[in-house]
């Protein structure tokens, strides 16, 4: 793009301005909503060409050394370091700038001065802060966290008498909050600093300072230390750096460690002595070789930046105008009832109108027409369904999550012990969300964005119907006609291809599900990890084959010709010397399986997926190790009852049954609003049931599996099975099983029709009865009876 554009200064113009600059600089966003810019990550194309053409054209040599290539590094690098620290407006006779590998690593460097000073320190934190800026208490002789903005002036009103024993103090805080986007005051560095005490500063600028000018013109009011992400401004290089002021570069003075680059002279034989840096604190404090391509990359990124979004300013303007426009259609969105649809988390003092007080992230969950959370991780599966990418859960902000959401430490506790992880499923505990979505705009962000955003949260979350609670589950009691059973399928490799039971053959069911049923798995060969189709979808295309004749699995590529087997028989000595036993996890259930290590087998799969992995076998002495994992599903009517399950390498129950007239009512909805219809095999269901086919549509009973308690197959001497609940089901249904292709339906059509809870149903969880039948093995065709709680079955 030509230097000399003209960057409107009138708001609509800049928008429109940048809509079309994104199109050219940013052809990775074309059909992406990308709100996660406080870690943006985003490659402008005329800096990657300006950068490609400054690497091609010059000789840039390892620094410290005499050579011309090395000499032309080191002036680049100083002269980008001068550049950086007069973009945040700092004099370089009072501040220098050290280079880190992120913020995280500038704010560590503090923390790890202040433990090697002579009393150690103490150290007060902001509740708003990053977890790397909590982190540093543990270096701390003493600590604590101030939970209010109250708590930090009481704090500093009293630093005059309490702190200034002999040991240093370091108080950190964000200058903007990662969570939720409140800015923090920047005149408490000013305060602490004109205080008699021994208190020093630590601003975290690495939101902050993506969105608005950090201007440390003032050195008296500046901090005396500012981390910085460079990445989350520019979005290339991946570099942070640390501007330190030098008044406070003695701080570093007992700093013990010494590595290549920052001593003199270094004596190792008889004695032990070495002369550290004398010159400038950067000098002393950046070890080893510095990233040095990553630093000639801020020249350009410098003036690309300029270029293409003008000053930190402007897009401080731009943002806070979207931002504001975001909260308050967010908050003005209502259900049919009236209900509000986000519970937005917003500092109380701080505005959307008010930049000084506000940056552009909003926080919030979502909560349905009947007042209930709405989960995240279905939030998630369905953005990432249109392309939306946001963040949820915790943010890596401890303290300000938990202050929005009102968890106190021991609910906290309780929940991580009753298995709750960053990132986990189960995100609604005991009631209240764990985690919040955060949506963050930066300088690429457009109106378009907000609008397309605000139409997902209202073509997904918002219950037009006005009465409290949708109708969804009020289905019309109808006698129910007999169903048989339409087709068996059994999935030998977890996570590929199906094989369909032959019609006249009598399967084997057992308490883990159909025999043969997710025997083997394919795992990553770093992490031991078993894939899955959600995260890789060509495994839809490897095709496992039972063939009891030769007593191998066969298994072989749609779309290629080649074609492995391994033995069915579970004697080890039949496998080879090249199996190994191994730990691996599946859905996070740690397990032994077998690994296949021969070379034939890792190039198969590793060609196959397009990972390094290979296939493995569950092994049989582990086979009590899992259990289903069924909590509390709607539609269970016992909700223990999927509690003690055994199953193999499957998700979550032994058996998924799936009945056509369900499917068949999805797709005339698809169908209606032109969507592509789903075919059965998306659903990866072990049983298919239907009715009579002599049935027309309308009496047809969709749904009718949402009341099962149990079924019979096979007649009165039949199989019976307990229904243990809806499944679950995630973007997965998606993917077409033909030919590995990800389309946005049927999930979406799901997520309006079929969500309970916040949970998108379809299909019905199943095991084996503890009771037994006559004869556990079914047959297609077999005739089925269904029984709903009230039903005694003897
Ligand atoms: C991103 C961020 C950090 C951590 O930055 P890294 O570059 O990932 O180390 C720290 N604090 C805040 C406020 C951030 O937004």
């Amino acid at each position: 793009m030509a230097s000399s554009r003209n960057i409107p200064s009138d708001d609509d113009a800049y928008n429109n301005y940048t809509e079309r600059m994104r199109e050219v600089e940013y052809p990775m966003l074309k059909d992406s909503i990308y709100l996660d810019h406080a870690g943006t990550t985003l490659f402008s194309k005329t800096l990657m060409e300006r950068f490609h053409a400054e690497m091609m054209a010059n000789l840039y040599g390892n620094p410290h050394s005499a050579s011309p290539s090395s000499q032309k590094s080191t002036q680049t690098i100083e002269d980008a370091r001068l550049r950086l620290l007069r973009f945040f407006n700092a004099d370089p006779d009072h501040f220098d700038l050290i280079f880190t590998a992120n913020a995280t690593a500038a704010i560590k460097l503090v923390g790890h001065a202040f433990r090697e000073k002579h009393n150690s320190f103490s150290y007060r934190y902001h509740v708003d802060s990053h977890t790397s800026v909590v982190g540093v208490r543990e270096l701390a002789h003493n600590y604590s966290c101030l939970d209010s903005d109250g708590a930090v002036e009481k704090w500093i009103n009293r630093l005059d008498v309490e702190e200034h024993t002999e040991r240093s103090t370091l108080f950190a805080y964000p200058a903007q909050s990662n969570m939720d986007g409140r800015r923090l005051p920047l005149h408490w560095c000013r305060s602490v600093q004109a205080s008699a005490s021994r208190a020093y500063t630590l601003l975290d600028a690495a939101a902050y300072a993506s969105t608005s000018p950090l201007d440390l013109g003032n050195v008296d009011a500046a901090p005396d230390f500012s981390a910085l992400s460079l990445y989350k401004i520019f979005g290339f290089p991946d570099l942070g750096a640390l501007i330190v002021k030098k008044s406070a570069a003695h701080v570093f003075e007992q700093r013990r460690y010494f590595g290549g680059g920052t001593v003199d002279l270094v004596v190792c034989l008889k004695e032990q002595w070495h002369a550290s840096k004398s010159g400038p604190l950067h000098e002393r404090l950046e070890d080893g070789t510095l990233p040095i391509h990553s630093i000639l990359a801020l020249e350009p990124a410098l003036q690309t930046h300029e270029e293409l979004f003008g000053t930190l300013e402007r897009i401080s303007e731009h943002t806070a105008k979207l931002a504001s426009e975001l909260y308050e259609r967010l908050l003005s969105l209502k259900h049919g009832s009236g209900r509000p649809v986000c519970a937005i988390y917003k500092y109380e003092n701080s505005s959307y109108g008010d930049r000084s007080t506000q940056g552009p992230i909003v926080a919030f969950n979502l909560q349905d027409g009947k007042g209930e959370w709405v989960s995240n991780a279905e939030v998630e599966k369905l953005a990432s369904i249109k392309n939306i990418h946001l963040r949820t859960g915790g943010v890596c902000n401890p303290g300000g999550v938990a202050t929005a959401l009102k968890l106190a430490p021991w609910e906290m506790k309780e929940n991580f012990s009753a298995g709750h992880r960053c990132g986990s499923e189960n995100d609604i505990m005991n009631g209240k969300p764990t985690g919040v979505i955060r949506v963050s705009l930066g300088a690429m962000s457009t109106r378009s964005d907000v609008d397309r955003f605000l139409s997902f949260v209202d073509e997904f979350f918002v219950d037009k119907s006005q009465t409290l609670g949708s109708s969804m589950t009020s289905l019309a009691d109808r006698g129910e006609q007999p169903f048989h059973v339409e087709s068996l399928t059994v999935y030998p490799i977890k996570s590929c291809g199906g094989w369909r039971i032959p019609h006249d053959r009598q399967w084997e069911i057992r308490p883990e599900g159909l025999a043969w049923d997710r025997e083997w798995c394919i795992v990553h060969q770093g992490t031991g990890k078993a894939l899955s189709q959600k995260h890789y979808p060509r495994m839809a295309l490897i095709r496992p084959c039972l063939d009891f004749e030769a007593g191998t699995l066969r298994v072989h590529l749609a779309g290629s010709s080649g074609q492995i087997s391994v033995p069915l028989s579970k004697n080890p000595a039949l496998y080879g010397s090249s199996l190994r036993a191994r730990h691996t996890s599946v859905c996070g259930d740690p397990l032994r399986t077998f690994m296949y290590a021969s070379a034939a087998m890792t190039d198969f799969f590793t060609k196959a997926v397009g990972v390094p992995c290979t296939l493995a076998r569950f092994d049989p002495a582990s086979t009590s190790s899992r259990h289903s994992k069924l909590h509390l599903l709607p539609h269970s009517q016992s909700q223990t009852r999927g509690a003690s399950r055994p199953i193999l390498l499957s998700n979550e129950s032994p058996i998924l049954t799936i009945s056509r007239s369900s499917l068949n009512r999805l797709n005339e909805q698809i169908k209606t609003k032109g969507g592509k219809a789903a075919h059965p095999s998306v659903f990866r269901a072990n049983i298919v049931l239907a009715e009579n086919r002599m049935l027309s549509p309308r009496q047809e009973q969709p749904w009718a599996e949402d009341k099962w308690h149990s079924m019979r197959i096979g007649g009165e001497e039949g199989t019976l099975f307990d229904i243990l609940g809806g499944c679950r089901r995630c973007q997965m249904v998606c993917v077409d099983q033909e030919n590995s292709e990800k389309n946005s339906e049927p999930f979406v059509t799901l997520a309006k029709t079929r969500r309970f809870d916040g949970r998108v149903l379809f299909g019905v969880h199943t095991a084996l009865a503890k009771t037994g039948g006559k004869r556990s093995t079914i047959t297609v065709g077999d005739v089925v009876d269904t029984f709903r709680q009230q039903e005694v079955i003897e």
